[in-house]
C-alpha cells in the first residue's frame, strides 16, 4: 500500500496548503538520490514477495463468516514475536489498507540462486502459520482477493463527491433484467450514481480493501531496470489474467473476474474538472486516469516509439529535471507522477533532509499505484534500483501463490539471458489490460502480443538492438493471441513462454528438488493457461452456482458465503483437495526442504 506512517496526520485542507512543497522536495530529494546513484551498478539480482491477507471469523453455529478488524493487534503480536526480538526473524508483517488486512513478506529478499526458488513457499507456509497462531478461536487468515459480502476520507475530499464504483453484474436466469437496487437509507447519492445493470459501490475500501500477490526485484542497475520495468508492464495483463480471483463484489457475483478496475475507480481522487465533466477553473489538468491505474509511459529508450498515449505531466517539474541532466523518459514518467497531491502528510514530516531523507518523493510515487513502479534506492542504503511487478490477484494457497512469483521471476531471467522484447504501443497493453478482467479472458480473451520477441540484438539493455530504428511502430509486429498461445505456444505463430522457460531452465545447474519444485509451478501456470485447470476466479463462479442456496439470481447470502470462505480456508490449509484448481500430484510438496535449499 504504501506510506502507511505513524504521527499527527493532517486534515484534507492542510495537507492541500502543503501540496506544493511536499512536490518540490520531492523533486529534489529524487534529484540528491539519482545524483549520488545512478551509476551505481553490479547489484546482483534480489528480490521478494508480497502477499496480502484478511482475517476472518467463522461464526459456525449461525452459518456467518465476517472480517475482523484486529489487524493492528495482531501486527504488533506478530512484530513483537519476530523482528523485534531477531534481526534475522523469517518474516516480516507490515499494515494493509484494511484494519481488517495485513501484509506478509520475507525478512530477508532472496537471491539469484536457483535453490532459492526451491524456499518461497516454505516461507509463504510459515507466514500463514505464524499469522494463524496468533489469532483466537475461530478466526482465520485468508489470501481471498476480494472478500464476497457486505470502508477515506481524503479521497473524497479531494474529489468533492464519493468515489463511484460500478462493476457489471453477471446476469444468471434469475436475475432481474434489468437489475436495479435500491438504497434504504440513500441521501440520493447512490439513486443518482448507481446504473441499471451494475453493483454499486462507493467507498474506497471496496477497492483498496482487496489483497493482491506483488513481486519486487533489484536489478543490476538503474538502465535494467528500466528495462524490466518496460518489458514486465507488458505481460501485466497476462499474469493478472491467469491470476485472476475476484469475481464477486457486495454480495453480488459480478461479470468481471479481477479486482483492477474496481480498485481504480475506488480511489480516483480526480475532481469533475481534471475528469473532464467541467471545463477547467480551479485545477490544472485533465487527467485520464485515476492514481490507480495502468502505466502511462515506457522508460527505457527502446520504449520511446511506443509510447502513444498522452502524458499529463507538470511542465515545471519536467523543465527542472531536464534542466538538472535527466533524461526525457525519466524526467516525464517523474512529472507524470508528480501531476498528483499528496493525499496524506504527518506534521512531524513536513520539513526534511532532501540530501538524506526521501519520504516526500516516496509520498507521491507510493500513492501512484500502477501496474509496475519504477523504485529508486532509498538514500543512505544497500539497496539498488529496483522494480515492482503489481498486477496479480491473491492466490488461495502457498503452493499457487509460489507458482505465480516463480514464474514472473524466472520471465525476467530470461528476459535478461535472451535479450527478449515484448514491447508493443502501450495503448495496446491498456486495450489489454481491459480484456483481462473480463469474465473467463483467461480462455475467452485475446491479447495483443508481440509475435517475434527474439528480435532484441546484443544490446538491448544499453541500447535498443535493432528495434529502434525507424519511427513510429509497425503494427506488424504483434497481433491478438489467446493465453494459451503466449503462455504455452502455438506451432508456426508464438513459441510461447512456458516453453522458452523450460530451455532457459535446461541450461542451468539446479538440484533435482529444485527442478522439481519450479517444473510443479510451471506446471499449474501452463494448465491456468490453458484452461486446464480453472482460474480462482472460475472456481469461486462454479462453487456459487452449485451451492443448494443459489438461486441463479446473482446474489450470493451470508451462508454462501461462509461456505466458500470455508472451503477457501481448508483448501489453504491442505484439509480440502481441489483437483480442478491445483490438479492432482504436483502440488504436494512438503515442508521443510531436504535438498536445494541454501
Ligand atoms: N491491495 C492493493 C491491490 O490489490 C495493493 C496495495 C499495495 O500497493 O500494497 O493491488
Ligand atoms: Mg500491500
Amino acid at each position: 500500500m504504501g506510506l502507511l506512517s505513524q504521527g499527527s496526520p493532517l486534515s484534507w485542507e492542510e495537507t492541500r496548503r502543503h501540496a506544493e512543497h511536499v512536490r518540490k522536495h520531492g523533486i529534489l530529494q529524487f534529484l540528491h538520490i539519482y545524483r549520488a546513484l545512478r551509476d551505481r551498478h553490479k547489484d546482483v539480482l534480489k528480490w521478494g514477495d508480497e502477499v496480502e491477507y484478511m482475517l476472518v471469523k467463522f461464526d459456525h453455529e449461525n452459518k456467518k463468516v465476517r472480517l475482523v478488524l484486529c489487524g493492528e493487534e495482531v501486527l504488533q503480536t506478530l512484530q513483537d514475536k519476530g523482528e523485534k526480538v531477531n534481526p534475522n526473524h523469517p518474516t516480516l508483517w507490515r499494515p494493509e489498507y484494511g484494519s481488517y488486512m495485513i501484509e506478509g513478506t520475507p525478512g530477508q529478499p532472496y537471491g539469484g540462486t536457483m535453490s532459492e526458488f526451491n524456499t518461497v513457499q516454505d516461507n509463504m507456509r510459515k507466514r500463514r502459520q505464524e499469522a494463524a497462531s496468533v489469532l483466537k478461536e475461530n478466526e482465520a487468515v485468508c489470501t481471498v482477493t476480494s472478500f464476497p459480502s457486505t470502508l477515506t476520507r481524503n479521497i473524497r475530499h479531494r474529489r468533492g463527491e464519493k468515489v463511484v464504483i460500478n462493476v457489471p453484474i453477471f446476469k444468471d436466469k434469475n436475475t432481474p433484467s434489468p437489475f436495479i437496487e435500491t438504497f434504504p437509507n440513500d441521501d440520493g447519492e447512490a439513486a443518482k450514481a448507481a446504473k441499471p445493470d451494475y453493483i454499486y459501490m462507493d467507498a474506497m475500501g471496496f477497492g483498496m480493501g482487496n489483497c493482491c500477490l506483488q513481486v519486487t526485484f533489484q536489478a543490476c542497475s538503474i538502465s535494467e531496470a528500466r528495462y524490466l520495468y518496460d518489458q514486465l508492464a507488458t505481460i501485466c495483463p497476462i499474469v493478472m489474467a491467469l491470476s485472476a480471483a475476484s469475481p464477486f463484489y457486495r454480495g453480488y457475483v459480478s461479470d468481471i473476474d479481477c479486482r483492477w478496475g474496481v480498485i481504480s475507480a475506488s480511489v480516483d481522487d480526480r475532481t469533475r474538472e481534471e475528469r473532464g465533466l467541467e471545463p477547467l477553473k480551479n485545477n490544472h489538468y485533465r487527467i485520464s486516469k485515476s492514481r490507480y491505474d495502468s502505466i502511462d509511459s515506457y522508460l527505457s529508450e527502446c520504449g520511446e516509439k511506443y509510447n502513444d498515449i498522452d502524458l499529463t505531466i507538470d511542465k515545471d517539474i519536467y523543465e527542472h529535471l531536464i534542466k538538472e541532466g535527466i533524461d526525457h523518459l525519466l524526467a516525464q514518467h517523474i512529472a507524470h507522477l508528480f501531476i498528483r497531491d499528496p493525499l496524506t502528510l504527518f506534521e512531524e514530516k513536513i520539513h526534511l533532509d532532501d540530501a538524506n531523507e526521501s519520504d516526500h518523493f516516496e509520498n507521491i510515487q507510493s500513492t501512484n499505484w500502477q501496474t509496475m513502479r519504477f523504485k529508486p534506492p532509498p538514500p543512505n542504503s544497500d539497496i539498488g534500483w529496483r522494480v515492482e511487478f503489481r498486477p496479480m490477484e491473491v492466490q488461495l494457497t502457498d503452493f499457487e501463490n509460489s507458482a505465480y512469483v516463480v514464474f514472473v521471476v524466472l520471465l525476467t531471467r530470461v528476459i535478461l539471458s535472451y535479450k527478449l522484447d515484448f514491447l508493443i504501443p502501450l495503448s495496446k497493453v491498456d486495450e489489454n489490460m481491459k480484456m483481462a478482467q473480463k469474465r473467463d479472458a483467461v480462455r475467452q480473451g485475446m491479447f495483443y502480443f508481440r509475435k517475434d520477441i527474439c528480435k532484441g540484438g546484443n544490446a538491448v539493455v544499453d541500447g535498443c538492438g535493432s528495434a529502434q530504428n525507424g519511427t513510429g511502430t509497425d503494427a506488424e509486429e504483434y497481433t491478438l493471441m489467446s493465453i494459451d498461445t503466449i503462455i504455452n505456444g502455438k506451432e508456426g505463430v508464438f513459441p510461447g513462454l512456458i516453453p522458452i522457460l523450460n530451455s532457459y531452465l535446461e541450461n542451468m545447474e539446479v538440484d533435482v528438488d529444485t527442478r522439481c519444485t519450479i517444473l510443479n509451478y510451471l506446471k499449474l501456470i501452463k494448465k491456468r493457461a490453458s484452461g486446464e485447470l480453472m482460474t480462482v476466479a472460475r472456481w469461486m463462479r462454479e462453487f456459487i452456482a452449485q451451492h443448494p442456496d443459489y438461486k441463479q439470481d446473482s446474489v450470493i447470502t451470508d451462508e454462501m458465503n461462509y461456505s466458500l470462505i470455508w472451503k477457501c480456508n481448508q483448501i489453504a490449509q491442505g484439509q480440502a483437495e481441489c483437483p480442478e484448481l491445483l490438479g492432482v500430484g504436483f502440488n504436494k510438496k512438503q515442508s521443510g526442504n531436504k535438498t536445494g535449499s541454501l
